[in-house]
């Protein structure tokens, strides 16, 4: 590959200027205050659109071995990996009417695993399937989802259209005594609690925005009533329609080319372009990823993660933009694990080099592919590679070609000014509007137990998150908490992530089953001691400044709290995915019996 010229010191420091002022644009004082849950006036944008009606469906008061809340792939691959240690009673509670979780709730038109299939569905060595697209569509990974709960028999217990409102230790019992919206108190040996980290979409607080008179929807809840056509295209229904699409994330580039198809007119509200990479999708055959081998789908997830996490590989099997771009970005890398302090200056401006060479490339392409010079200049991206979740699109850029569809740039006013009953307000301008689609995200972690949306009663009046107030979250390698006992987090809370999350969520369904099993072999409870938790956590901060420098000079987004950068309490392992699930297995081999804790009582 030959790579294009080094940029000079100056065009570096050009760069660096024009970064800091247009993040300087676009941060706004109330920072993630700026969002509306889909609550209260707003609740309809998070209705159903799958729902069935089981109104009927008696509450369950029985006792089951492990309850599970939430059932996407964490809460999936939870239950299938219990069940391989035998354990006979799981129940799965979720709000959706069938398993599948983001890949349940995102079926809007275009949607697709933007990580390559072959390494993000799970469990493909223990299913026998082998997935049809270098990118699967939603629909493929939803049926996945479904297969892996249908093979492992997780349908009989499973309560869907149903979420758990709390959850109580029980010290008669020792077990825990969980209650849901539809009437169900039900106890469990064991809870895991997997509600994901970006389920509930959010909305901007844009003035008027409740006023709208047309019809209006979350791309997580796509009406396809309304649109016409299916995940596949076709929205026929269009055809006479205006229609506003706000956001321009990972969602917006798959979801714009499509309305843009079928759209009479389409208007994109953009704030901040994203940085649009080749993605050069394609059908595969079992033949191209070497399905025939036993073991092929973990050879090839571990080999993804090794070369996106930068540690030393011999091949790179999956070979796209993910990979080549962390080759590229590599010396970012070894900045992430912790430079001696007089080497962090040359690990940065080296880093620094290699993200030029990579943003200018993407500038590039956005000018190669719209033919108006100013669109062209609206869409590129002017922060540093992976300040947002890069995106990959061999179609987006082509659709602003089109006579049918105009950008709008909201950069100068933070966004869309105001929504009035009938269209959308920037500048001067009012866009008359009969459909305004909100490709605007979801709120970050509020699922789980740290907002206190599900509060959680464990041993002597502790309650999370209210423990965790002062101190902030306290567990052993992010699982399992002091005063808890046999409750398990899977997520990303202390542990580690990837750009590929099913492979850290099986991992950790592994690591969950592991404990499980252990407890019920020595029939003990499963519960760090405080001395535990607190070693955890100095592992954690040794690391927690590495990464600081880097949020904190990127343009505003969910991943550095739009633009207010990384909270100072440490989150994340710092040596990465590879080192954290290495730390796990040893530690699962010499040091579970760590946590087991006698049981007093038999419940
Ligand atoms: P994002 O949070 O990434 O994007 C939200 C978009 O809405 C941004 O473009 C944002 O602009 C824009 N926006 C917010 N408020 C306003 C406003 N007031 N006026 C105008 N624009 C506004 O959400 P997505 O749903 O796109 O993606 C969320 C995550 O979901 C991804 O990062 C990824 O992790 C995952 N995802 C994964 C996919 C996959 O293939 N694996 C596919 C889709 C999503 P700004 O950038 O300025 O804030």
């Amino acid at each position: 590959m030959t790579l294009p010229p080094a940029p000079t010191p100056d065009e570096i420091a050009a760069l660096r200027d024009r970064y800091r002022a247009e993040r300087e644009r676009r941060v706004r004082p109330d920072g993630p205050g700026q969002y509306r849950p889909t609550e209260a006036d707003l609740g309809h944008y998070a209705a159903d659109p799958h729902a069935v009606d089981d109104a009927d469906r008696a509450p369950v008061r029985d006792r089951v071995d492990v309850a599970v809340v939430g059932g996407g792939f964490g809460g999936i691959l939870a239950g299938a990996r219990l069940r391989r240690q035998g354990v006979a009673r799981i129940r799965i509670v979720e709000r959706g009417a069938d398993f599948g979780g983001t890949w349940y709730w995102n079926r809007y038109p275009g949607v697709h695993c933007d990580v390559e299939s072959h390494v993000y569905l799970p469990m493909l060595d223990e299913t026998g399937y082998v997935p049809e697209w270098k990118y699967a569509p939603g629909e493929e990974i939803r049926r996945h989802a479904v297969r892996i709960a249908e093979q492992h028999g997780l349908y009989p217990d499973a309560l869907f259209g149903t979420a758990v409102t709390a959850l109580a230790w029980d010290e008669t019992t020792e077990s825990w005594r969980v209650t849901t919206d539809r009437g169900d108190a039900f106890q469990a040996t064991y809870v895991v609690i997997a509600t994901g980290t970006l389920s509930e979409p959010k909305l901007p607080g844009i003035p008027g925005i409740e006023d709208f008179k047309g019809h209006t929807f979350h791309t997580s809840r796509w009406d396809y009533a309304y649109t016409g056509g299916t995940p596949d295209g076709g929205l026929t229904r269009l055809a006479d329609r205006r229609v506003g699409v706000v956001g321009t994330g990972a969602t917006g580039i798959q979801v714009i080319p499509m309305l843009a198809q079928d759209a009479a007119h389409l208007y994109v509200f953009q704030r901040t372009p994203s940085s649009v990479d080749v993605r050069g999708n394609r059908r595969t055959t079992a033949a191209d990823v070497g399905a025939d081998r036993p073991g092929w789908a973990r050879a090839r997830r571990e080999n993804f993660l090794r070369v996106v996490s930068g540690e030393p590989t011999e091949t790179d099997l999956v070979a796209d933009q993910w990979t080549a771009s962390a080759a590229l970005l590599e010396k970012l890398l070894p900045s992430f694990r912790r430079p001696a302090p007089d080497r962090r200056a040359a690990f940065e401006a080296a880093y620094e080099r290699a993200d030029a060479v990579k943003m200018n490339e993407l500038r590039a392409r956005v000018q190669r592919s719209v033919t108006d010079p100013e669109t062209a200049a609206k869409l590129q991206p002017w922060y540093r590679y992976a300040c947002k979740r890069p995106g990959f699109s061999d179609h987006y850029y082509q659709a602003f070609n089109r006579d049918n569809v105009t950008l709008v740039d909201t950069a100068d006013t933070h966004g869309i000014e105001r929504i009035t009953e009938t269209g959308v307000v920037v500048g001067d301008t009012t866009y008359e509007l009969d459909c305004l689609i909100f490709a605007t995200g979801f709120s970050v972690g509020v699922s789980g137990v740290l907002t206190g949306r599900l509060p959680v009663h464990g041993r002597d009046g502790g309650q999370l998150p209210r423990a965790w107030a002062e101190r902030g979250p306290r567990t052993l390698h992010g699982f399992t908490s002091h005063g808890f006992p046999n409750l398990l987090q899977l997520g990303s809370l202390q542990n580690a992530s990837s750009v590929n999350f099913t492979h850290v969520l099986d991992e950790q369904a592994v690591h969950v089953a592991a404990l499980v099993a252990a407890a019920e072999a020595e029939d003990a409870l499963i519960e760090p001691s405080r001395e535990a938790e607190d070693a955890w956590y100095a592992t954690l901060a040794e690391g927690a400044a590495d990464h600081a420098w880097f949020h904190a000079e990127c343009t505003p987004g969910y991943y550095n709290a739009e633009g207010r950068g990384r909270p100072d309490r440490p989150s994340a392992y710092p040596h990465g995915a590879v080192a954290f699930h290495a730390l796990l297995a040893q530690w699962r081999e010499q040091s579970i019996n760590e946590v087991l804790q006698p049981r007093t009582r038999r419940g």
